[in-house]
């Protein structure tokens, strides 16, 4: 490993005009902000973007499925070390989600440069588009583009609410979507991606910094649950075939059962539908949503199996029919051990507290880290709020996980 450098130090005031100035792009009235990917709002805060990169010395160049990147050339350019999150938000997003891992590492790429000089390694800071799929559910599309794993039907398949193709909305913005594999990059040594944490283990601890260890694999089922539908006035109780009964008792014993198994496991019966759905008429279909999460693969399928053998076993006392279908499935993903490493003794030598922690949410690093070494760096969410206009992390908070991302791209690349 690198031996212990000293901190690099970032421009604290520089970011947090960065992160007002960029949060105030695509800002609605009621204070969240709408950014979808190829929308106006997106295309302005790209313009804005590339403007800071050009004046902190880096070029900037973009690709083909819009990424946006400002890169700080090595000694040996053949090779890339990159850092940065996505530009794009949920609706009524707020302004840190994303943009804080671009602008951090934007501030950090500039103060390298004028505190250390050229690297060896290359280093790039990048603004990925539609990770949170928020317009066209295309999933870490920007991501995907860069790794080769867009698919070439997703171009005409992928549709917004108005029924726009992602293909033409990429035209729209002036892109090529035929063009989308030259998107891919073989030169990428390492990915870091600074985030906020989304959740509140680091602000209630008081805790500076969170090393990610892994990202949490999630699995999604949708559960039918079918009974007999029956005058709700003349049908007694012991004679019923209540489908929402049933159902309401296995997500009771979903949450015992989860819970039972203590953190970091998590579950969430979300979407609900009943049918017929009349004031008067007993359930005779239910069904609801399970997203179950962990960052051990193991133990979220062993949760699985164990909520499957309940739901079939409450059906059973109840003389219903349950069946369910997993929507989607993704495994863990672990965090490169040498990067975290890299990214502890950084925090050391900035005089940072840290702990080691998973990712409940799911992020670019996620896909990332199956193809190239990859580490996360959480910052503090103040109450854990986030997607939503009251999402905030401290100046002090933010200016520290900068220069802790300085001082670690410091160790990698020089
Ligand atoms: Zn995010």
């Amino acid at each position: 490993m690198a031996e212990r450098r000293q901190p690099i130090q970032i421009d604290s005031a520089m970011l947090q005009h960065y992160i007002e100035a960029l949060g105030s792009i695509g800002r609605q009235a009621g204070g969240g902000i709408v950014r979808p990917v190829y929308s106006a709002a997106w295309v302005q805060a790209r313009g804005q973007l590339a403007a800071w990169m050009r004046a902190a010395g880096l070029d900037v160049r973009e690709d083909s499925v819009g990424n946006l990147f400002g890169r700080l050339r090595g000694v040996d350019d053949s090779r890339t070390i990159l850092t940065g999150s996505h530009l794009d938000t949920v609706p009524l997003g707020g302004k840190f989600d994303g943009t804080l891992g671009i602008l951090s590492g934007l501030v950090a790429l500039r103060a390298l440069r004028e505190q250390a000089g050229q690297p060896l390694r290359s280093l790039e800071v990048v603004a990925l588009c539609e990770e949170e799929g928020s317009r066209f559910q295309a999933h870490y599309w920007g991501t995907r583009g860069m790794l080769g794993l867009i698919g070439a039907d997703e171009l005409e398949r992928l549709r917004d609410d108005r029924g726009m193709t992602i293909a033409k909305a990429m035209r729209a913005v002036g892109l090529s979507p035929e063009r989308y594999h030259e998107a891919v990059r073989r030169d990428l040594d390492a990915f870091i991606e600074l985030h906020i944490e989304q959740g509140r283990i680091l602000f209630d601890e008081r805790v500076d910094l969170g090393i990610v260890q892994a990202i949490v694999g999630l699995q999604h089922q949708w559960v039918t649950v079918k009974g007999r539908a029956d005058h709700a006035g003349t049908t007694p109780m012991h004679l019923r075939r209540d489908a929402l009964q049933g159902a309401a008792q296995m997500a009771v014993e979903i949450t015992r059962l989860v819970e039972q198994d203590g953190r970091p496991a998590v579950v969430t019966l979300g979407k609900w539908e009943v049918k017929p759905g009349a004031v008067n008429v007993i359930p005779d279909e239910v069904s609801f949503s399970i997203d179950l999460r962990h960052p051990e693969e193991e133990i979220k399928r062993r949760l699985a199996t164990a909520i499957r053998d309940r739901c079939q076993a409450i059906a059973r006392e109840r003389g219903l029919v349950v069946s369910s279908e997993i929507t989607s499935d993704s495994p863990p993903s672990s965090m490169d051990a040498a990067l975290q490493a890299i990214l502890i003794s950084s925090a050391e030598a900035c005089g940072a507290s840290w702990r080691a922690m998973p990712s409940g949410a799911g992020h670019d690093s996620q896909e990332m880290a199956r193809h190239l070494p990859t580490a996360m760096l959480f910052v503090p969410s103040v109450e854990g709020r986030s997607h939503s206009a009251a999402e905030y992390t401290t100046q002090e908070d933010a200016a520290r996980g900068a220069t802790v991302l300085a001082t670690a791209l410091h160790q990698l690349a020089y």
